[in-house]
């Protein structure tokens, strides 16, 4: 296995989480943490002999050009140029976000390009990453034996959602006698059976054509607003200047979180977290760094996400550890000794940005250490809802990676 490449500058957690990725993962995979601000890269991982490792400036080009697009020279998207081009064709991108999953994919032997919207299944996806890669999991995974028969239905009828919303939009290709016919509303025969795919767009990235749109009745509008922009950055994309963000302000989603990317280029997927991805923090005194896996493909990308998402709470939990010890202020009293008053901070709660995770802690009162409280010493571990296996909080305002032994006044038995 490769050494650790620039040790000095990163903890022993996020060394200790790339061990356990390449762990989780495959054992031809690769690993990298990321600054997307500098572009500097630390790297770990034997990775497949048919490819070689990616240098570090070109990852750090990589995570720039998804996480800082605001930081990206000229040279850096040269290099992203350059790896894509080395690697073969981007095939897809999906972006999964806080209540819908965005999916930019070529059709197989095409020059078309189709834009996914597709919404959760489960609708208690919010910010927790882990409930997230299960949902994603459940959608795009194969049935397990022993599956529940409602269960089984369900995971069959999404199996693959992508795969098989590309084959219902590209057979219709192939019925119309030839690749390059598109009647328009032919996105809307070919998806409107599926009520999760929330909009749809379909474009030529040879002519730069609009060629069709379709959107759910329940979705406000269809996403592209200008096609003309759209159809060139996405052209830009499959080019391999792979400016995510260029095509999510052409088609509606400006304002989108992205802190989770997955990029098939050629035979490697590459999936990029963003940590702490929560699903977004910017805390001052530290930069995000994004996390990386890349490998060959899977049969169940979910089983990669799960691990690479159990790595961004591992650091989140870290990072809130190291607030509290740097001195973050929290509202430890006053204890609330009735439910009104246990109500009072839930509301207090359920009115910030899901994105707050300082005042979250300030409000919540956590502490790094356990508290006695009438002759009772109180922590996580013996709280109704501490998530032992995830060392996870379960009240649903308070939706944080904890400890067992820290303690917030929320605590209840
Ligand atoms: S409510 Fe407070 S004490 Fe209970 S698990 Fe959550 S953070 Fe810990």
């Amino acid at each position: 296995m490769n050494a650790v490449v620039q040790p000095k500058r990163l903890s022993n957690a996020h060394v200790r989480e790339m061990y356990q990725l390449i762990a989780h993962g495959q054992e031809k995979s690769r690993v990298a943490v990321v600054d997307p601000f500098t572009g500097v890269a630390w790297t770990l991982g034997k990775g497949s002999e048919k490819h070689a490792a990616i240098d570090h400036q070109t990852l750090g080009a990589f995570a720039s050009v998804l996480f800082a697009p605001d930081h990206v020279s000229e040279n850096k998207r040269k290099q992203v140029q350059e790896l894509c081009a080395g690697l073969g064709r981007i095939s897809m991108i999906a972006i999964p976000m806080k209540d819908r999953d965005l999916f930019i994919g070529r059709l197989p032997n095409t020059s078309r390009a189709l834009i996914l919207v597709i919404s959760h299944t489960n609708n208690i996806v919010s910010s927790d990453t882990i409930v997230r890669a299960r949902a994603i999991r459940a959608r795009m995974g194969a049935p397990k034996k022993g599956d529940s028969a409602a269960a089984n239905q369900q995971t069959t009828r999404s199996y693959s959602i992508w795969k098989s919303l590309v084959q219902a939009v590209s057979s219709r290709f192939s019925k119309a006698g030839s690749t390059h016919v598109v009647s328009s509303g032919i996105l809307s025969t070919a998806l409107s059976f599926d009520h999760h795919v929330l909009a749809s767009e379909l474009f030529d990235l040879e002519t730069g054509q609009h060629l069709d749109q379709y959107h759910h009745e329940n979705f406000p509008k269809a996403t592209v607003v200008d096609s003309r922009a759209a159809s060139a950055a996405l052209i830009d994309l499959f080019n391999g200047n792979l400016d995510v963000n260029a095509v999510l302000k052409c088609i509606g989603f400006a304002d989108a979180d992205v802190g989770k990317v997955q990029v098939q280029i050629g035979d490697l997927d590459f999936y990029w977290l963003r940590v702490p991805y929560f699903p977004t923090l910017s805390l001052p005194f530290d930069r995000d760094w994004a996390l990386l896996l890349y490998k060959e493909p899977r049969a169940n990308p979910a089983l990669d996400w799960a691990a690479i998402d159990h790595a961004g709470l591992n650091l989140l939990r870290l990072r809130i550890s190291l607030m509290l010890e740097g001195g973050l202020k929290t509202t430890v009293e006053p204890f609330p000794e009735t439910q009104v008053e246990f109500q009072r901070i839930l509301d207090e709660l359920a009115l910030l940005d899901h994105n707050d995770l300082t005042t979250r802690l300030q409000v919540g009162g956590f502490l790094r250490e356990p508290k006695e409280i009438a002759g009772v010493m109180q922590r996580c571990q013996e709280c109704i809802y501490y998530l032992p296996h995830r060392k996870w909080c379960d009240l649903p305002e308070l939706p944080v990676p904890v400890e067992p032994n820290w303690w917030c006044r929320l605590w209840k038995v």
